[in-house]
């Protein structure tokens, strides 16, 4: 079938199946999740390591011969000077022949790259904690806060650093506490996640929302007055589950998840992150085990 099948149709065709599961794989999270970054770019290499090899084991072309100009050529002032009875003069070329594929093909081009400059500014911007409405942001921070306070078992507030003035752009801090004050500062990431987890019902149960839950609870921790970070993350995995169940996430997606979460804080071993180290203690039965009867950890 390969064989016989018109190569330029193949090829176009696999390069636009490449494109969508590309773009897909751009935009779309829930792809992201199932589809590993190597498919793509495999399907895309595929593609072009097919376009190389059947191309050199094709006949080569024979040389084009002279063509002579034609009507094709009439903006570049192709035409022809005649001598009849009246002397010389110019006989301009007939009118050039309209080529509606290629401007076609500019069209579909121009719509398609629309498109996808579109898609990019929305995927950009409802992924962002500034671009919900002021009223929602605060009724935001109040749920995070009450949220915390009952973490903590004591009252304290959670506000999202829009600025970035103490999480820091880019930079690897998600959140920040300051106990004396009873305060603690959210990434603006973190929030947005937590908001659509809370307020917009996006239980897809990914690791963004897995990160948020056990941000929030780490910050309550600190609040609470715990110091120790290894301490206060293995308290933080556990108290992300019940925060979960009261935000709305069901319960399976919740357990799943925070499994995932604490298996990667086990299996962390970057020097920077040493501080983050869980305790040994941290596991079922355990000093840390907030929950001693329940076979389950760390939810
Ligand atoms: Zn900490």
């Amino acid at each position: 079938m390969w064989e016989n099948a018109d190569r330029a149709t193949v090829q176009a065709a696999f390069r636009a199946a490449a494109l969508v599961v590309v773009l897909a794989w751009l935009f779309s999270d829930d792809v992201r999740a199932w589809v590993p970054i190597w498919v793509p770019i495999v399907l895309l290499l595929a593609a072009e390591l097919e376009f190389v090899f059947r191309g050199r084991r094709e006949a080569p072309r024979p040389a084009p011969s002279r063509i002579p100009p034609g009507p094709e050529d009439a903006d570049l002032g192709f035409g022809e000077v005649v001598e009849d009875d009246d002397g010389i003069r110019f006989l301009p070329p007939p009118a050039r022949p309209e080529r509606r594929g290629r401007r076609l093909g500019w069209v579909v081009g121009a719509g398609i790259a629309a498109i996808i400059v579109l898609l990019a500014v929305r995927s950009d911007r409802g992924a962002t904690w500034a671009v919900l409405s002021e009223e929602a942001r605060t009724t935001a921070e109040t749920r995070f806060t009450a949220e915390a306070s009952r973490i903590a078992g004591k009252p304290v507030r959670i506000r999202c650093d829009e600025g970035y003035s103490f999480t820091g752009a880019g930079s690897d801090t998600l959140g920040i506490a300051f106990p004396g004050s009873g305060l603690a500062y959210l990434d603006p990431t973190i929030c947005r996640a937590l908001y659509d987890l809370a307020f917009a019902g996006d239980h897809r149960g990914d690791q963004r929302a897995a990160d948020a839950l056990v941000v929030l609870a780490h910050e309550a921790v600190h609040l609470a007055g715990e110091r120790r970070e290894g301490v206060t993350e293995c308290l933080a995995l556990q108290e992300a589950g019940p925060l979960a169940l009261r935000l709305g996430m069901p319960e399976g997606t919740t357990r799943r998840i925070l499994r995932t979460a604490f298996a990667e804080r086990l299996s962390e071993r970057t020097i920077i992150r040493a501080a983050y180290a869980l305790p040994s203690s941290c596991r079922d039965g355990g000093a840390l085990d907030r929950r001693p009867d329940d076979p389950r950890f760390p939810f």
